[in-house]
């Protein structure tokens, strides 16, 4: 698709750009994207709340960091103009303390650093703070990048590292952020790449330079290391049952696509495909659902009424917010539980939802054990989730963990018919998650709703109870949320109604 402005921001006439880091990783992962940035950068979709947090999350977790660094020097805050954030930087240097945020220009590069560590009398190391708990590929080209600035400035850089969250950690009172980070020396990771980074520049300031946007097809890259903001242009003209939407498909798919065969339906008859994608190919094909209902009736069979329908919504901050939990562990504040006494029986509705800041879980695990009593199937939608959650719960209060130890052989996991292609509608459009099975499967769906996926719903929790919300916008998000959770649950007593239908 050729997505070239009339008005170029940058053509071969003008002066070069400067590289910044974010820029420069947008080169790396594709070509076209870099361009775009520079020469129409109208065309990216505004921001959303869901990359909002991720960013706010990064500060929130840069400031904690910096108090690891007592003395360090705040440069250039709020400050955006590359050469105001040079001109500030060169003159700290002398200071030999550790400065945040100090950003240089070198060349057609610029870059910012989180920390810079002053080591002995004329070197520095490079702390790069990550929100992550591990440290991954990205990072090391990220630092690379930064050293290969810094030494462009003359100074002398000894290590290079990334801080990031110590998944290990459990918070007790306030963070501690000197066991809540971890730091890895990745200097050496950084030294093997360091050296291109110099003709991978030289390479972006051709492409920026180019009067139309580079031809790149849509790949794997597309999603790795970071989710493309242009996907949405590129991606248009994938039709609703592409060849991407076959299981387990992989690469397979993009050969097919730049080959031009685009739908499934368009597979020629001999392609090789997996028990799963025949029935997919079937169901696309003749438009029906495809149906095992021998395998239907012996899910069926193993359930054990009454039936507990039971989901929960979790919040997994990177920096904890209740004791004795760690970066990103996923937390309950709420849940939705539906239960069924008999076969057809009216179902009847408890729910939870944390109100205050206090930790939920002592109320929630006495509520569920109450109402989860000694008998009858306790039904999840990918149910390694609810398991899990709650494990991790028994590992805190151990009075309720001898319980659900007993407990948790009750769990059936709905999924499992749907994971299993026992039953496959087309409108699954390859996904057995509860939000594509339920409207394929009863009609009924999340449409209407103001919350409508797990994400949205922990971040809007966090921000009502942690962040700056009016009374009546608690209520309105509370309600909302109720609504979202209480749907999953009840959805879940329609899909078994009909598989029992079809059985
Ligand atoms: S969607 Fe894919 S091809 Fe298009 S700019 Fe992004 S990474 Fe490149």
């Amino acid at each position: 698709m050729d997505t070239t402005p009339s008005t170029l921001r940058y053509s071969q006439c003008m002066k070069p750009p400067v590289i910044s880091k974010s820029r420069y990783m947008a080169g790396l992962q594709c070509p076209r994207l870099l361009w775009h940035y520079f020469n129409q950068p109208d065309i990216f979709p505004p921001i959303d709340a869901a990359t909002q947090a991720i960013f706010d999350r990064g500060v929130q977790v840069g400031a904690l960091a910096k108090q690891l660094f007592p003395k360090g020097l705040e440069i250039g805050a709020g400050v955006i103009k590359k050469d105001a954030v040079d001109e500030l930087s060169r003159a700290a240097v002398s200071r030999r303390l550790p400065m945040f945020e100090a950003g240089f220009v070198a060349g057609c590069a610029y870059a910012r650093a989180d920390v810079l560590v002053p080591v002995g009398r004329d070197q520095w190391d490079i702390v790069e703070v990550k929100s992550t708990t591990k440290t991954k590929a990205e990072h090391v080209s990220d630092l690379a990048l930064q050293r290969h600035v810094c030494e462009g400035v003359g100074l002398g850089i000894r290590r290079c590292f990334v801080m990031h969250l110590n998944s290990a950690y459990a918070r007790r009172g306030e963070i501690a952020p000197s066991e809540l980070f971890t730091k890895t020396d990745v200097t050496g990771d950084v030294d093997d790449v360091v050296g291109d980074v110099g003709s991978e520049l030289k390479t972006m300031v051709r492409i920026i330079g180019q009067q139309r946007a580079p031809n790149m097809e849509i790949g794997l890259h597309c999603s790795d290391p970071y989710e493309c903001p242009l996907r949405a242009t590129c991606w248009k003209a994938v039709p609703k049952h592409s060849v991407f939407t076959l299981t387990h498909v992989g690469q397979k798919a993009f050969d097919w696509f730049h080959d031009g065969i685009t739908r499934v339906q368009d597979l020629p008859r001999d392609t090789p495909v997996n028990a799963k994608q025949q029935i997919q190919l079937r169901a696309i094909r003749s438009r029906r659902a495809q149906v095992d209902r021998d395998a239907l009736r012996e899910f069926l069979d193993g359930l054990e009424y009454p039936l507990h329908f039971l989901d929960f919504e979790t919040i997994n901050p990177a920096i904890p917010v209740w004791d004795i939990t760690s970066p990103y562990q996923q937390v309950p504040f709420q849940f939705s539980l539906h239960i069924v006494n008999s076969p057809g029986g009216k179902p009847t509705h408890h729910g939870f939802f944390a109100e205050g800041t206090a930790d939920p879980r002592p109320e929630i695990l006495a509520l569920l054990k109450r109402h989860l009593g000694q008998r009858g199937s306790i039904v999840a939608y990918s149910a390694s989730f609810e398991k899990n959650v709650l494990r991790a719960c028994g590992e805190v209060y151990p009075a309720f963990a001898s319980w659900w130890a007993r407990a948790e052989s009750r769990v059936v996991d709905l999924l499992q018919p749907f994971r299993s292609f026992h039953y496959y509608h087309p409108d699954q459009c390859g996904s057995a998650s509860l939000k594509a099975v339920l409207p394929a499967l009863t009609g009924k769906g999340y449409a209407d709703m103001e919350i409508a996926d797990g994400a949205t719903a922990s971040q809007e929790f966090l921000r009502i109870t942690f962040g700056e919300a009016s009374a009546a916008e608690h209520r309105k998000v509370r309600a909302a949320l109720e609504k979202y959770c209480a749907l999953d649950t009840e959805g879940m007593v329609w899909i078994v109604k009909a598989l029992d239908r079809l059985r």
